[in-house]
């Protein structure tokens, strides 16, 4: 069972993978984006920190990671702070107010997060998008957590040869071809992440 402490952890892990990949993410964003990626969760992940460190100690997995969504939803400018957000509010809210959750219930949670978040941008995995490694890390997920981080790594790479239909990059067209999308790959490190604080 998982109990808030690991949703902290993993929220924390998060921001330091995010610090340490934040120039690659936003060298990412240059060619088909507005260089903008990295700096985007720099910021909402440190604010993320900042917030859950002045959440009361007794909120439950779930209210960790709706504050979590809130706050990238509030200090992310971009289109990836409504996403992530969404993905993290979502998640949470299907996590309940229990205390501790089975990794099958946040394993289902997790995939309500992902269709909110397809619902939301309107992209379907194929479109170029942080759908490319989320779709296919969270299917992952029923095999162990390894396996997401893997798989969510390997769609962030399928992303290269596709041509982007959702966000900036869609307007590139054919020029968004041969570009590893930052959105997918900062998917891969959010789930890769996981697999750290869940098989240290
Ligand atoms: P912005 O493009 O507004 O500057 P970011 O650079 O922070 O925002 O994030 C860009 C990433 O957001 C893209 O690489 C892509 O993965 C993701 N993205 C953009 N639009 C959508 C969408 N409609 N659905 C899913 N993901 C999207
Ligand atoms: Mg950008
Ligand atoms: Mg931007």
């Amino acid at each position: 069972m998982r109990d808030a402490d690991f949703f902290r952890h993993w929220m924390a892990a998060v921001a330091a993978s995010v610090e340490r990949e934040a120039d690659r993410l936003t060298e990412l964003d240059s060619p088909i984006g507005d260089a903008d990626h990295g700096s985007n969760l720099l910021r909402g992940f440190t604010a993320v920190v900042a917030a859950l460190g002045a959440q009361p100690p007794t909120a439950a997995p779930g209210e960790v990671l709706q504050l979590a969504g809130r706050t990238l939803i509030s200090t992310v400018g971009g289109a990836s702070g409504p996403l992530y957000g969404t993905l993290l509010r979502r998640t949470g809210k299907a996590l309940g107010e229990s205390d501790e959750v089975s990794d099958a219930e946040l394993r289902a949670a997790l995939a309500a997060g992902v269709d909110a978040v397809a619902q939301l941008g309107g992209a379907a995995p194929g479109d170029k998008t942080m759908l490319d490694a989320l779709e296919p890390g969270v299917a992952a997920l029923g095999t162990s957590y390894r396996a997401a981080r893997v798989a969510a790594e390997n769609g962030a790479l399928a992303t290269v040869p596709m041509r982007a239909r959702k966000g900036r990059a869609s307007y590139l067209g054919e020029r968004s071809i041969g570009h590893q999308d930052p959105g997918a790959t900062s998917s891969a490190l959010l789930l890769g992440a996981l697999a750290d604080v869940a098989e240290p």
